[in-house]
């Protein structure tokens, strides 16, 4: 098939424009691998003040719309940039709503009409459609922002041709959010009221937007096979596992992406040396100007670095660590956090630089450098998360020769191999129980074979090998588009 598939892309947030987690990296890569395997892609996604002040060349289209929002019409006005030739990103601007610091809460809390910003963003996108001519064949709308997009095509928008042949996938990358809110919200979408009951976006006579998101769409997708498994569980599913049990059938986990022309030692221009699997000395290079730069003791440089860098949130398993800190520095171990957070977390990691100066570095901050620094010069990763839909950083520190601790949950399950010294299989140190002890056994295993060369090459050697390239994943993905408009009867 020679035609090039149409497809949108619904985003709240897509790098380079706008990022607050690892939706913004998965939102501003897919497409650009999608291209070449022959989809004709346009994203949307808001116009915050931080798209505006990204400096990057946007121009602003004489095209106002009108959304309807309750009773009322809510202007707005569109703007356009690239993502990459032949890929436009149009965003949806309204100042009310999106020019603003942050894009969904300040450090105080949520802001208090994220119901209105994004039920307007996501009639806009379907409208923004109608205003360009756009008919696309597959709509791939992320996280609870966007839930409502299948709920308007499958009630007001039911009738127009433009969506009559669209398969609708819907991605979660992390269910803890889900846009809740009072069931009054409910008459801002202008959807008919049979929707508000139980099967459809009511939650506990609320309105959920992420189940709207899951109850609609033809398919959905999570960032991991595991995660698909786990969200189907109360523990995971965040009182969402009921609604996707029944939807099982429609549920599939695809793994992110990394991309490699960020996140590869060979060719990284932050690190001091650069190395690869042939040739490591790069990587010894990197360790000491680590050890250099949070200002620990020199002698660390032949001793095991334990690396972290992560937002500072209860799903990372910072509880764990704490736990541990103390008998871990009973250990000859160095640890260098990078992270931003949480304040409980900055006021216990801070405190943990002043008691051990000379072998714990934190840098409390939000410092892309740094994090290559950190991933190139320490010896071991810990990511020991409650849950972890995908994860990035494990898979980064494999390509760096880090080797990973993990929990054994989400994307760190189905990424991490626990290294069997027998076979010489393996990339790494996984725990299943939300354990402290677990995890420190497995730190501990770490270490030692940190110590046995042949063993540590081997590990290293295979971490760096490890393929988690985009190109895979755009071709599960598309290859999941074909599937669900076979599935509608609509491929062509
Ligand atoms: P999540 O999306 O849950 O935050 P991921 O591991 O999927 O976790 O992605 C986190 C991304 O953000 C990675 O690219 C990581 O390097 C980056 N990151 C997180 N915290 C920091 C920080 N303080 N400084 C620099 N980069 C960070």
């Amino acid at each position: 098939m020679n035609r090039p598939l149409r497809v949108l892309f619904v985003t709240p947030e897509a790098v380079p424009f706008a990022k607050t987690g690892g939706l913004a990296d998965v939102a501003g890569a897919l497409p650009k691998f999608l291209q070449p395997l022959g989809c004709e892609l346009k994203m949307v996604m808001p116009y915050y003040r931080m798209v505006k002040e990204s400096g990057l060349p946007l121009r602003y289209l004489a095209m106002e719309m009108d959304v309807p929002i309750g009773d009322e019409m809510l202007r707005a006005e569109i703007y356009q940039a690239e993502l990459k030739e032949g890929i436009p990103v149009y965003f949806i601007g309204r100042p009310e709503f999106y020019d603003r610091e942050y894009l969904y809460s300040t450090p105080k809390g949520d802001y208090f009409d994220n119901a209105e910003r994004f039920i307007f963003f996501s009639r806009a996108a379907i409208i923004l459609c109608q205003r360009i001519g756009f008919s696309p064949e597959v709509i791939h709308h992320h996280e609870w922002q966007t839930g409502l997009v299948p709920a308007y095509l499958r009630s007001i928008y039911r009738e127009d041709p433009l969506f009559s042949r669209t398969a609708i996938v819907f991605t979660i990358h992390n269910i803890a959010y889900q846009g809740i809110f009072k069931k009054e919200k409910f008459s801002l979408t202008g959807l008919p009221g049979e929707m508000y009951n139980p099967e459809g976006i009511e939650f506990w006579e609320r309105i959920n937007l992420m189940k709207a998101g899951i109850v609609y769409a033809d398919a959905i997708t999570t960032v991991s096979q595991k995660y698909s498994e786990e969200i189907q569980t109360p523990e995971y599913g965040y009182g969402l596992e009921g609604i996707l049990r029944k939807r099982r059938e429609d549920l599939y986990g695809i793994l992110n992406g990394v991309d490699y022309q960020e996140w590869d030692p060979s060719h990284d221009p932050h690190l001091i040396a650069r190395y690869s699997p042939e040739d490591l000395s790069g990587k010894r290079a990197c360790k000491k100007d680590l050890i250099k730069e949070f200002n620990l003791s020199p002698s660390l440089e032949h001793s095991p670095l334990l690396g972290m860098i992560s937002r500072l949130a209860d799903q990372k398993g910072f509880d764990l660590l704490a736990e541990i800190l103390d008998e871990l520095f009973t250990l000859d171990v160095g640890f260098v956090l990078l992270g931003t957070g949480e304040e409980k977390y900055q006021i216990l990691f801070t405190e943990v630089a002043r008691k051990y100066p000379k072998k714990a570095g934190v840098r409390i901050a939000y410092d892309n450098r740094l994090a290559h620094k950190i991933e190139a010069g320490a010896d071991l990763f810990l990511m020991p998360s409650k849950y972890e839909p995908c994860g990035l950083n494990q898979i980064y520190s494999l390509k760096y020769g880090t080797i990973p601790v993990v929990r054994a949950t989400g994307g760190l399950d189905d990424t991490i191999v626990n290294y069997d010294p027998a076979t010489k299989r393996g990339n790494g140190f996984k725990f299943s129980r939300y354990d402290p002890k677990e995890f420190l056994d497995q730190i501990k295993a770490a270490i030692g074979f940190y110590y046995r060369p042949e063993h540590w090459g081997q590990l290293q050697r295979n971490a760096m090998e490890a393929d988690f390239s985009w190109e895979r994943s755009a071709g599960a993905y598309l290859q999941l588009y074909r599937r669900v408009m076979e599935k509608k009867g609509l491929s062509s």
